[in-house]
């Protein structure tokens, strides 16, 4: 029945309300009964279809392969908001969403971040410009919540529970496939802290400011290079001092990501005498595999780079 919404903007949006009250105020299902769960981007979109398995539909709304931070929203996007029975997000991250979710789903929504602790965002973020954190709606603490693999699996519990009082008729369905997740992910934690123990040195510089609750974990300091935008010519001064601080900590590799420019990277690696390497903030579907696969290729990435024994 969201079908006739096709008309789709905002305005318009009333006048298909007839057809989604029989699908239960705030509860809409698609038209194959399940509950329909909008996901974020990519790691919300993986954790949903986890936890929910075949027991729902999931769409994610950012496009594989894009800035999540620069999401945009069609009028049809926000209709199936409205309609949808969850939003699984991250409030702070996406502005054009933290808006939809607040003027249609606000009863509906589950976000990631509230399901965990969370840390400050570092002074570092501040200058995200590019990726967008630069116009951020709650800039208070650090977003990237599931690049931390303990509190992923809080998340994982928590958004079980959630759907258990969205879909009560497959409840036990739901926390079981949760215990699941959060087990795979406690089991992935486990890697990271035997993985990066014992190393030669903790500090990583990376181009955008993603890795704090990773480096919170397990004990690493992170460097952003990210207050200089990707796409113009660096800070002279921040990349000096960001120079300076990697030729003090022995930095043998500075990291870029796939969907950011590596000339920076390139530029501070040729000054101090490193390596570039990719370290995905896997805030976007990977071209193979999926999160977990993702994750372990960044722990090798970090092993190699920290020199881990
Ligand atoms: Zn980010």
């Amino acid at each position: 029945m969201s079908r006739m919404r096709s008309l789709g903007l905002a305005g318009t949006l009333l006048i298909a309300t007839t057809a989604t009250a029989a699908c239960g105020a705030g509860n809409a299902a698609t038209g194959d009964g399940k509950p329909a769960v909008m996901a974020a981007f990519y790691p919300l979109q993986w954790i949903s279809q986890q936890v929910g398995g075949a027991d729902v539909s999931v769409t994610g709304l950012t496009k594989p392969g894009t800035e999540p931070h620069d999401l945009e929203l069609t009028a049809r996007q926000v209709a199936d908001i409205k309609d949808s029975s969850l939003v699984v997000y991250i409030k702070g991250v996406q502005p054009a969403l933290d808006e939809a979710v607040d003027g249609h789903a606000s009863g509906k929504a589950f976000d990631a971040a509230a399901a965990v602790s969370t840390i400050p965002a570092t002074g570092d973020d501040e200058g995200h410009g590019e990726q967008g954190h630069a116009d951020h709606a709650d800039p208070t603490y650090d977003p990237h919540v599931w690049l931390d693999p303990s509190r992923f699996a809080t998340v994982a519990t928590q958004l079980g529970e959630r759907l258990a009082g969205v879909d009560p008729a497959h409840a036990a369905a739901y926390k079981q496939r949760a215990a699941t997740t959060a087990s795979a992910l406690t089991a992935l934690d486990g890697e990271y802290r035997k993985g990066l123990t014992t190393c030669a040195g903790r500090a990583i510089v990376t181009s955008h400011s993603a890795f704090g609750y990773l480096a919170d974990r397990y004990g690493l300091e992170q460097i952003s290079v990210s207050g200089i935008d990707p796409e113009t010519e660096p800070s002279p001064t921040r990349l000096a001092e960001v120079a300076d601080i990697a030729r003090q900590k022995n930095v043998t590799t500075i990291f870029t990501e796939e969907l950011v420019s590596p000339k920076v990277a390139e530029i501070l690696a040729k000054e101090v005498g490193a390596k570039t390497a990719v370290l995905n903030p896997i805030e976007s579907a990977p071209g193979d595999g999926d999160y977990l696969s993702e994750a372990r290729r960044n722990l090798e990435t970090l092993r190699t780079a920290l020199g881990c024994s």
